[in-house]
Formats: structure tokens, sequence, C-alpha cells
């Protein structure tokens, strides 16, 4: 392993902070003290680095997609992929490629309509009763298929004085009774912002739950910690973990032991996965998943139908194969194990069910 130098620490610690990319910054409020911030400080931001730490050839003129998105995978998630397989199902979801460059019908920088859903800085609502709080633009991973690559986050709340707006909001409208932190990943946030607010949302009466739409338990296990565990404690309001992964090979051990932490502190942890080509687009695939995630006690939730995102053409799989895969999935395994198909369509009162 590797001893990354303490200035070097500093810099990095917080990801996106670069000055190519200020628009996905967060504000560091804190040295990086966890071992999760010392690992996304040595996390992977260079595609040529990816291939040859795999062991593949190297790529003249590199795509480099630092177009407000680059390259971001941290070792834990580079640890599951094959070396040397060019097609393992991990790798395919954060190398950049030359067709993220592809301009292709249909494909648009706001395809499930967040700009139209904006009701306060930071917060999304297009469902009734639940409310979506864009808790930061940063992630440990850059998914390249990510339907929020292209949005504004750096017109969104940085500072916790930036969230009254939302939180007043909020504490208005009684009809509100799920607040839905997402991003970005809002994991990414240190536990004492999480904390903080976390307890703004929890003070108001109508909050009955608080979920977390997150993808670092199973990237970047490790921050998984006993603050996190005890924040989810300790809430008055019901706690939900949603995870999100789209293989198997995702759930490796650490990964594991980290989602049954969740689990056995009593709260609910569900699973969305994103049906993409080459990657999960095949029963064996998504048996394998949802038998791996129910077997820690993790609810396969939603399997979505790609979002239209710019840029994510070439992971598309067409609606029949999806109806197809899941009628495959129910012969195969318990009705609870059977993700939802669902597609995001703007405009409507929920998500919409294909299946
Ligand atoms: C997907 C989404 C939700 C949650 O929908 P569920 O079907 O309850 O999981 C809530 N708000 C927004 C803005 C969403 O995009
Ligand atoms: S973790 Fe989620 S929000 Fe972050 S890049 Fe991946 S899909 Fe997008």
């Amino acid at each position: 392993m590797s001893i990354v130098p303490a200035a070097n620490l500093l810099r990095t610690a917080v990801p996106q902070a670069s000055s190519e990319e200020p628009e996905r910054d967060v504000v560091p409020e804190n040295p990086p003290t966890e071992s999760w911030q010392r690992q996304l400080a040595a996390a992977i931001r260079d595609p040529a680095e990816l291939r040859k730490r795999l062991g593949l050839p190297a790529i003249e003129a590199e795509l480099t997609g630092s177009e407000g998105f680059p390259t971001l995978v941290p070792e834990s998630f580079l640890r599951r992929m094959q070396p040397a397989n060019p097609h393992d199902p991990l790798l395919l979801q954060v190398l950049t490629g030359p067709e993220e460059s592809n301009s292709v019908a249909g494909f648009v920088a706001d395809p499930v309509g967040d700009t139209a859903a904006r009701k306060a800085p930071g917060m999304l609502q297009k469902y009734a009763g639940r409310a979506l709080l864009v808790a930061t633009g940063a992630c440990a991973v850059h998914c390249r298929y990510c339907f929020r690559r292209e949005y504004p986050y750096q017109n969104e709340p940085r500072r916790m004085d930036d969230w009254q707006p939302a939180i007043d909001a909020l504490a208005e409208d009684s009809s509100i009774t799920e607040v839905i932190l997402s991003g970005g990943d809002p994991l990414m946030l240190t536990d004492i912002r999480l904390t903080e607010l976390c307890q703004k949302l929890d003070a108001i009466p109508h909050i009955e739950r608080i979920r977390f739409h997150t993808r670092l338990p199973i990237v970047l296990p490790s921050r998984v910690t006993d603050n996190f565990i005890r924040l989810l404690k300790e809430l008055r309001a019901q706690p939900l973990v949603i995870v999100h992964a789209n293989h198997g090979n995702e759930i490796a051990d650490d990964c594991q032991q980290a989602l049954q932490r969740i689990v056995r502190a009593g709260v609910p942890v569900l699973n969305q996965a994103v049906l993409l080509r080459n990657i999960n687009n095949c029963a064996d695939a998504l048996e394998e998943l949802c038998r791996r995630l129910t077997n820690i006690g993790v609810m396969p939730y939603y399997l979505h139908q790609l979002d239209r995102i710019t840029g994510a053409a070439h992971f598309e799989v067409d609606v029949a194969t999806g109806r197809r895969l899941i009628t495959e999935l129910a012969a195969r395994l318990p009705g609870y194990a059977v993700p939802k198909f669902v597609q995001e369509i703007p405009g409507q009162p929920n998500k919409t069910s294909l299946f």
C-alpha cells in the first residue's frame, strides 16, 4: 500500500475540489481524519492510470471525460475488477470512452426534468409526500451513465446556512412526510455535516422518514462509520438506506460487511440498479446480483430503464429486453427478490412501471 503524502492528502481529501471541476466541489470543514477520506484522496482520476492498474493496453489520445465529469474510481472498487479484462462489468461502469462524445437524438442534459422540479435551492419535488435534497454534487465514483452528470450543482447549497430556504419550505409544507438525501452522494458529507443536516430535518414534526440515496456503502465500504450508524439509530424519523449496485461482483466482502452493519442496526436497506448494456443485461447477472443482495438482507427495489442522459446512449438496453429479463428473474427468484422495472418519465406522478 502506498503512503499518501500529507500535503497531497489535504489537497485531494475532498474529491472534485480540484480547479478543473469546481462545480462538484464540497466545502471541506475538517482535515481528513477518517480512513474513507484518505481512500478517496487516493482514488484513481486518470483513465490511463486505470488501464495501467488493470493491465490493459494504453490507448492513444485517451478521452479523459474531463468536460465536468472526470474519471473517479476508488481503490476499493478497482479491487473487485478482473485484471486484463476490458469487458469487466465494473470497469465498464466507470471507464470513459469515445462513445461519450457521440451526440444521439433523444439523449439530453436533463432527461428526468430535474430543472422543472426545483422548489428551493437544493430541493426537488416531483412526487406527493416526498422531497429530494441535492445534499452535495460530490460522489466517490463517477458512473459514466449518471443521469445527473450535467446537473448544475454549482447553484446548490454548499454551507449549512444555504440550506435554510429548503428547510423552511419543508417545515411549511406538512404534506411532505419523507425527505430523500441525494446528490451526488449525501455520504460524501462528513458525519458532522450529515448529522447537522439530518437534525434539522428530524426537528420538523411532519417528516416521518429520512431516506439516504447512496452508492458509498457499495464503492467505499469504509464510509459506513460508527458515527453514521449512530446517526441512523438516533433519528426520530424512520431512516431508510437505498444503495446502488448493478452487478453481483460489486457485492464484495467489505461491501457485504458494511451493508450488514446497516441492516443489523435495524434500518431497511434497498437497492436500485440501472439496466446497462454489456454490464447486467442478462438474466444470470441480474439473478446473481439479487441473490447476493437478499442474502445479506438488502432488498432489490428498482431496476431502472436508463435515463437518456447525453453521452450514455451506448449503455441503453431496449425495454422489451428489460421485460424479458424481469420475467426470467421472476421465474428464478422469490417474489421479494425481483426488482420493479421502472422508468422515470418527466411529469408523471411516480416512477412509471414498465412491467
Ligand atoms: C425517484 C425520486 C423519488 C423517489 O421515488 P420512489 O418511487 O418513492 O422511490 C423522489 N423524488 C424524486 C425527485 C425522484 O426523482
Ligand atoms: S454514484 Fe450516483 S450520483 Fe454519483 S455518479 Fe454514480 S450514479 Fe451519479
